[in-house]
């Protein structure tokens, strides 16, 4: 049975379209007129932009501002300097346009597939569909359409670049299958916005699936079955039943309090990349933000983001959500995650490296102007500080001492912040577990990152396969972590939160009811998931539950017996 990553949950039964792109095939070419090949990349540049602005606008009105400025997006790419300046460099070498614009980008894309982190991965995509764009327009091919497909269509390829996404009929298409791509990718996050089941990254598809073969697509296992059976086609479409009425369900729970059975109450906030996230966390019913990612907006840049820049996404996302509240972290570089703009030396070890608040800390200028930023977005919300990676007691010191500095700095110059604002860190290393308690002395706020913390407390990289069965925040000596950096809160009297994946885990949620966590930070569409799995607890319950796997000595038997109990 295909199998790849299920990228946007639900189940989809329908007739495979296999969409093959048309050629792009050409004779490069030796130019002597390199003016007018110069004017013909321009306007077929020029040509990409317009076709592209009408599909944004269409992308807005059907899903939304954040999506359309994915294509948004390619239109900057595409006028990008950079990517102008060595075409037009290449052309006046007596390249053609076509030959000069797919080697630039096709360098752009080496980069970016070459990174270590997936979401710069991504952006690879990106970039081949500017280039497939701009060299259509070159061409004069027309773009697959997608918007007249029938009823019922599961679309199959090889990739689906967010441009194509934009034609598609939201209730013509009951799956996605592609071979590449991601749950980070944007197309993903497209099928998602739009509910629609999709599986990504499944080999060789496009050889195994024939036109109107009739398939089913679960986006929630990212299984797919080819040409199913009765009894297959009858599982399905029970399943399909189920997880049309869980979402139902789930619907109750909106505009709720998170609470347990007992009446405890919770806060219930998102975890967000973009400052346009926050609409999303908005409608998704989401208390707040427990996690602002700002390295999202350093990634696609050739410079560092200004004061100003970073100013404006602050304060966008602070506006949108209102007085509730929101949680930035500083820069968490390094490790998974590289910043081309920032040059950053590579390193034998990174994750055990020069990133996050100790990159921050040497890098005082880079630092400055993000607290800056954030200090200034302050003044228009529910603003708190977060830094990542902590170690050790000093880096919450001289990290707080800069914030300080800062404050007195604006305060010279007459620029509005909360005075009263919050500094916390993020628990993610077994180091910070240790010390917890001289850590509460020194934070507002507590938020475990498990994320990290299962990595570096098992010594085991969260995106190495080998050492995957080891990767658990159900290890006991996680659990262990979890539950002492908890304690040491709540015997300090300060907020502790979860924003790693684990917060989100139905089979974790009684546990850390148990624990005493206050703040769960989970992903937009986990939200009414989350609050339906806490209501379902009392403390005592909880309690009796988490006594039992505290006991436990593997995490088999720890999930086992969470199983048994679910
Ligand atoms: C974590 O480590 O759990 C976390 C939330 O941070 P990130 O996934 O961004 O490293
Ligand atoms: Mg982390």
């Amino acid at each position: 049975m295909p199998k790849g990553t299920g990228v946007s949950s639900g189940i989809g039964i329908g007739r495979v379209y296999r969409m093959e792109e048309h050629t792009l095939a050409y004779t490069p070419r030796q130019v002597t007129d390199t003016e007018a090949e110069t004017k013909r990349f321009y306007d077929a540049v020029r040509q990409f932009c317009s076709d592209t602005q009408v599909q944004a606008n269409k992308m807005q009105q059907n899903m939304g501002d954040s999506e359309a400025d994915i294509l948004r997006g390619h239109i900057t790419l595409a006028k990008d300097p950079l990517l102008w300046g060595e075409t037009e460099k290449r052309i006046h070498d007596g390249e053609c346009a076509e030959a000069a614009f797919e080697y630039v980008c096709r360098q752009l894309i080496q980069v970016f597939s070459a990174a270590e982190d997936d979401m710069t991965k991504q952006r690879a995509a990106d970039v081949k569909d500017v280039q497939s764009g701009v060299l259509r327009a070159l061409l004069g091919v027309q773009a697959v359409s997608l918007s007249e497909l029938p009823t019922d269509t599961v679309i199959c390829a090889k990739e689906l670049p967010p441009s194509m996404m934009a034609e598609i009929r939201k209730e013509h298409i009951v799956g996605i299958i592609t071979e590449t791509g991601s749950d980070t990718s944007h197309s993903a996050i497209l099928a998602k916005v739009m509910e629609i089941p999709a599986v990504m990254g499944v080999p060789h598809m496009m050889t195994a699936v024939q036109n109107g073969e009739q398939v089913i697509v679960d986006g929630s296992t990212g299984e797919i079955i080819l040409s199913p059976d009765k009894t297959q086609l009858a599982n399905s479409r029970n399943k399909r039943e189920l997880f049309l009425q869980e979402q139902r369900e789930l619907e109750k729970f909106r505009g709720k309090l998170t609470a347990s059975a007992d009446g405890m109450v919770y806060a219930l906030v998102c975890n967000i990349g973009k400052p346009e996230d926050a609409v999303k966390v908005l409608e998704a019913d989401g208390e707040g933000v427990g996690l602002f990612r700002t390295e999202f907006l350093f990634m696609d840049k050739t410079v560092a983001p200004t004061e100003e820049e970073q100013l404006e996404a602050y304060r966008k996302a602070a506006v949108t959500l209102d007085c509730r509240p929101l949680i930035i972290r500083t820069l968490d570089i390094g490790g998974d995650k590289n910043i081309p703009c920032l040059a950053m030396e590579k390193e034998e070890n990174p994750f055990l490296g020069f990133r996050a608040i100790r990159y921050c800390l040497k890098h005082r200028e880079l630092f400055r102007t993000q607290l800056r930023a954030i200090l200034r977005a302050s003044a228009f919300g529910n603003v708190s500080i977060m830094f990542p990676l902590i170690t050790c007691v000093e880096e919450v010191r001289e990290g707080k001492a800069l914030v300080k500095e800062l404050m007195a700095e604006l305060e010279s110059q007459h620029i509005p912040f909360d005075q009263h604002i919050k500094v916390g860190i993020m628990m993610e290393t077994a180091a910070a577990g240790m010390i917890a308690d001289l850590l509460a002395e020194e934070a507002d706020f507590f938020s475990i990152g498990t994320n990290d913390l299962t990595g570096y407390t098992m010594a085991a990289d969260r995106g190495n396969s080998n050492v995957a069965y080891l990767y658990s925040a159900f290890q006991p000596s996680v659990l262990r972590m979890i539950q002492t950096i908890i304690k040491a809160a709540n015997e300090h009297h300060i907020p502790v939160g979860m924003c790693g994946e684990a917060a989100a885990d139905p089979m974790m949620i009684p546990l850390l009811v148990s624990f005493g966590l206050t703040e769960f930070s989970v992903s937009a569409p986990s939200v009414l998931r989350v609050r339906k799995c806490i209501a379902r607890w009392t403390k005592q319950q909880a309690d009796t539950i988490t006594a039992a796997v505290m006991s436990l000595s593997t995490q088999q038997e720890i999930k086992d017996f969470l199983n048994s109990r679910l």
